[in-house]
């Protein structure tokens, strides 16, 4: 069968904003440009494409965003999308534009969307992994996590400053409600002397064990990074539950949406531009319902079911190696 050559291509972000969306968009944009296809910018993801907030885009409509924080796009949750009417009203609103194919910027939430319409509607679509969690399985990094990961380290250098000061225990939190790759990788990167991720069993007893071991050893900084979805809870409740057995004094930090904004860092902007511009030309390949991501420096292609069935596993022998370097 003859594959329909694919003419306009629809972009969006959707999901949680990552630093680097907007240099995918603008690699989206400009490689499309490069191979004579259409552009057209779709606002606020999936609740813009049922509402019909299109924007025709050129080279000169990504001007100056790629060192931008957040998308210019904007980005949105839909409630509707999850609704067979509210995919219909996408379907008729890219219809009436001639949209023949989405290049789908976002996390595991966007990328059900876009193979749940394939399936539906016939549209093709391309992932782009954007999200500072980076727990999607078929890419080493998305586009985010870096920057994330480098946001919340000054914060954690800072913290220290006043920890060493003081000879207190803080507790920073940071994000990962469901993945513990930001406090793994802020963890490690900061000297922390404890990390608590959702990947690996956490045991207050143990904690409590070890934190006493810190005044033996006369240890002046004592930081705890905390991902958010730890089973122990979040840092408010980890300290308060050791405070009640030990009775020591703390203090918190969440880190909270400070990990999510400022200007992505130069390995998220490759990264975005590389995967931008390889999902058009997987787009125009005839390829569908594929993420495009990097793995050991190589460009691959995951169908799209795999980056949420499969489980994107943490480095083991980082974690190994900060019980060893807490020392
Ligand atoms: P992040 O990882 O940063 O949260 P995400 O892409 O996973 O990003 P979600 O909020 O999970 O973000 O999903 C974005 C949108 O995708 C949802 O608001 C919804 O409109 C659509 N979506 C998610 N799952 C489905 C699904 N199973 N069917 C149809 N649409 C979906």
């Amino acid at each position: 069968m003859m594959k329909k050559e694919i003419e306009k291509i629809g972009v969006f972000t959707s999901g949680g904003d990552a630093p680097g969306m907007n240099a995918a968009i603008r690699a989206v944009v400009r490689t499309a440009f490069h191979h004579r296809k259409e552009v057209f910018g779709i606002r606020r993801g999936y609740r813009g494409m049922i509402e019909g907030e299109f924007q025709k885009m050129g080279p000169r409509s990504v001007s100056n965003i790629i060192q931008r924080g957040g998308t210019i796009l904007k980005t949105a949750r839909s409630e509707e999308f999850f609704t067979k009417e509210g995919r219909e009203k996408a379907y008729q609103s890219l219809k009436s534009h001639s949209i023949d194919a989405l290049a789908a910027i976002g996390g595991d939430g966007t990328f059900r969307g876009a193979l749940e319409f394939f399936e539906e509607f016939g549209i093709p679509a391309v992932g782009v992994p954007a999200t500072i969690d980076n727990d999607l399985y078929g890419t080493d990094f998305t586009i985010g996590f870096d920057t994330a990961v480098n946001t919340a380290l000054q914060s954690v250098d800072r913290i220290r400053d006043t920890a060493q000061s003081h000879d207190r225990i803080f507790l920073v939190e940071v994000m990962g409600r469901q993945a513990g790759f930001i406090g793994l990788a802020v963890g490690v990167s900061g000297g922390a002397e404890h990390i608590l991720i959702p990947e690996t069993k956490s045991d207050l007893d143990a904690l409590c064990e070890e934190v006493r071991s810190w005044a033996r050893k006369q240890k002046g900084s004592r930081i705890i990074i905390v991902s958010e979805g730890d089973e122990l809870g979040g840092a408010a409740e980890i300290g308060r539950k050791i405070a009640e057995k030990m009775g020591i004094d703390y203090r918190v930090c969440v880190l909270g949406h400070t990990q999510r904004g400022g200007a992505p860092t130069a390995q998220d902007r490759i990264l975005a531009s590389l995967l931008g511009s390889v999902a058009v030309e997987a787009l125009l390949d005839g390829e569908t319902n594929v993420m495009v991501g990097e793995a050991s420096r190589k460009v691959v292609r995951t169908p799209l079911r795999e980056t949420w069935e499969k489980k994107k596993a943490i480095d083991e022998r980082i974690v190994q190696l900060c019980g060893v370097l807490s020392g």
